[in-house]
C-alpha cells in the first residue's frame, strides 16, 4: 500500500512537473518567437549576418573584427565624446564569437571568446549596413550632396535667389541657400542692407570666416598702387581664388555694395567641374594631362605691411579619393614662370590647358549684380571673373567679400538637416 502510494505520489508530481515545464517553455518561445522570426543573426565566413524577416529588407552583412572594433560597451566606447576607447594600440584582429543572441528588444548580443559581450540595437546595425544602397545613402545624404554640373544652356534654369533677412532669420532659408551652394556651386543673395558688413554677418551666420594674406574682409575697387591685379578696372580673366594656397577658401561670399554705372563691371562665371567633364568626354588625353601635371601656383607680394610668398604645386583639374572632381586650379594672374615638371611635359601640358580654357570660356555666362546683391559661389568650383570697368568721381565700383570653408558649410548642414528631420546624428 505504501509503495503504490508513493507510485501515485510520483506520477503525480511528474505530470504537475510536466504540465510546468511546457507551461513554461511556451510562454518563453512566445515571448521569443515573434523576434524570432523577424530577427535572427548567424555567422558565415567572418561576417554576421543579420537576416530581418521577409518583409524588413535584404540581410545585414558585418565584418566580426569592425562589430568587436565597434563594441558601444562603456568600456568600448566612450558615450559622453562620442569616442572609441578601446583598441588604442592593437586591434583584435581574429575577434571570434562564441554566440550571438538576438532575443532582446529587437538587440543582436554577441559573446567573444574573451569572454567579453557586445550589444548592437537594429536601428544602429541598419544604419551602418555595407550595402551598396547604404552606403550611398550615407554619403550623399549625410556626408555631402553630389553636385549637380551645368552648362552654360542649363544656367538660366538654375538660378536661385534668396533673401538676406530670411537667411539670416530662417534656419530652413539657411539651409536652402547651403544646399544649393553645394549642389549647383553658385546663388545669389538679394536685398541685403547698404552695409559694409554684410559679407561677414552672412559668413560668421554659417559658422566663421576663413582669413588669407589679404585679411578678414577684401575689398575689391580699383586702389591706386593695387597689391591684386583684381584692383584695378582692368577686365579680369576667369580663375579660381588662391590657388597657391593647400588650404584653399571654400566659398567666395562677395557683397555688391556699389556697382560700376559704367558699361563694364559685369561678372563672368563658368562651371570648372563641367568644363573638366567636357574635356574628360571630348579631349580625354588632355584631360589626363590636367589631371596629373602639378602646376607651380603662386602670390609674392606685401599686404598691410605684411610680406608674404605663398606656393602650392597642384593639378588644374583636382580629384578626391572616389575620382570625383574636387577642386580646380586655374589663375593665370597667379601661374608662377617657374614650372617645377620634367622638360618634355611642358609643352603637352600648354596644348591641354588652352583647350580647357577655351571650353571655359565657351561654358561662361554674364551678368551684372546690383548694388545690394550678395553673389555666392564654390570657389574650388566655379571659374570667375569680370568685365573691365570705368570709376567716375561720383562713381566708384566695390565689392567686399569674405571666404568661408566647405567644413564649416557641411558641418552646418549636416546640423540643420538632423535638426529639420528631427534625428540623431550618430
Ligand atoms: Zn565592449
Amino acid at each position: 500500500m505504501q509503495l503504490s502510494h508513493s507510485v501515485e505520489w510520483y506520477i503525480k508530481m511528474f505530470t504537475r512537473q510536466l504540465i510546468k515545464s511546457i507551461f513554461h517553455q511556451l510562454t518563453a518561445t512566445r515571448k521569443c518567437w515573434p523576434l524570432h522570426r523577424q530577427l535572427t543573426a548567424s555567422v558565415a565566413g567572418g561576417n554576421v549576418v543579420v537576416l530581418q524577416g521577409p518583409d524588413l529588407g535584404s540581410p545585414l552583412k558585418f565584418p566580426s573584427v569592425w562589430l568587436r572594433d565597434n563594441c558601444q560597451c562603456s568600456a568600448c566606447f566612450h558615450k559622453n565624446t562620442k569616442s572609441r576607447q578601446a583598441n588604442w594600440t592593437r586591434t583584435n584582429v581574429e575577434a571570434r564569437i562564441r554566440s550571438i543572441n538576438v532575443c532582446q528588444q529587437k538587440k543582436v548580443t554577441i559573446d567573444w571568446w574573451d569572454d567579453h559581450r557586445s550589444s548592437f540595437t537594429l536601428d544602429w546595425l541598419r544604419n551602418r549596413d555595407f550595402a551598396p544602397t547604404n552606403r550611398k545613402r550615407y554619403i550623399e545624404e549625410i556626408y555631402r550632396p553630389p553636385c549637380q554640373l551645368w552648362s552654360k544652356k542649363e544656367f538660366p534654369n538654375l538660378i536661385r535667389t534668396f533673401e538676406f533677412t530670411e537667411v539670416m532669420e530662417k534656419d530652413e532659408a539657411l539651409l536652402a541657400w547651403l544646399e544649393c551652394l553645394a549642389i549647383i556651386g553658385f546663388c545669389f543673395i538679394k536685398n541685403a542692407p547698404h552695409d559694409i558688413s554684410v559679407a561677414r554677418q552672412l559668413s560668421e551666420h554659417i559658422g566663421f570666416i576663413k582669413r588669407t594674406t589679404y585679411g578678414e574682409e577684401f575689398e575689391v575697387k580699383s586702389k591706386e598702387n593695387a597689391r591684386n591685379y583684381a584692383y584695378l578696372m582692368a577686365p579680369l580673366p576667369l580663375h579660381t581664388d588662391l590657388p597657391y594656397y593647400e588650404y584653399k577658401a571654400g566659398i567666395n561670399i562677395i557683397h555688391c555694395y556699389v556697382q560700376s554705372e559704367s558699361l563694364g563691371g559685369s561678372s563672368i562665371m563658368a562651371d570648372g567641374f563641367y568644363t573638366a567633364e567636357r574635356l574628360r568626354n571630348e579631349f580625354p588625353k588632355f584631360y589626363e594631362i590636367l589631371v596629373k601635371t602639378p602646376v607651380d601656383w603662386y602670390d609674392l607680394g606685401e599686404d598691410n605691411g605684411v610680406a608674404f610668398h605663398n606656393i602650392w604645386r597642384s593639378p588644374v583639374i583636382c580629384l578626391d579619393v572616389d575620382g570625383c572632381y574636387h577642386r580646380i586650379n586655374e589663375n593665370s594672374t597667379k601661374r608662377d614662370s617657374h614650372f617645377t615638371v620634367p622638360l618634355e611635359q611642358v609643352a603637352p601640358w600648354y596644348e591641354a590647358y588652352d583647350k580647357f580654357v577655351e571650353l571655359a570660356y565657351a561654358e561662361a555666362v554674364e551678368f551684372k549684380m546690383a548694388s545690394g546683391d550678395v553673389f555666392v559661389f564654390n570657389n574650388r568650383r566655379m571659374l570667375h571673373g569680370r568685365t573691365a570697368y570705368e570709376d567716375t568721381p561720383y562713381n566708384k565700383r566695390h565689392l567686399i567679400g569674405t571666404y568661408v570653408d566647405w567644413d564649416i558649410i557641411y558641418s552646418k548642414i549636416r546640423i540643420l538637416r538632423a535638426q529639420q528631420n528631427e534625428a540623431k546624428l550618430y
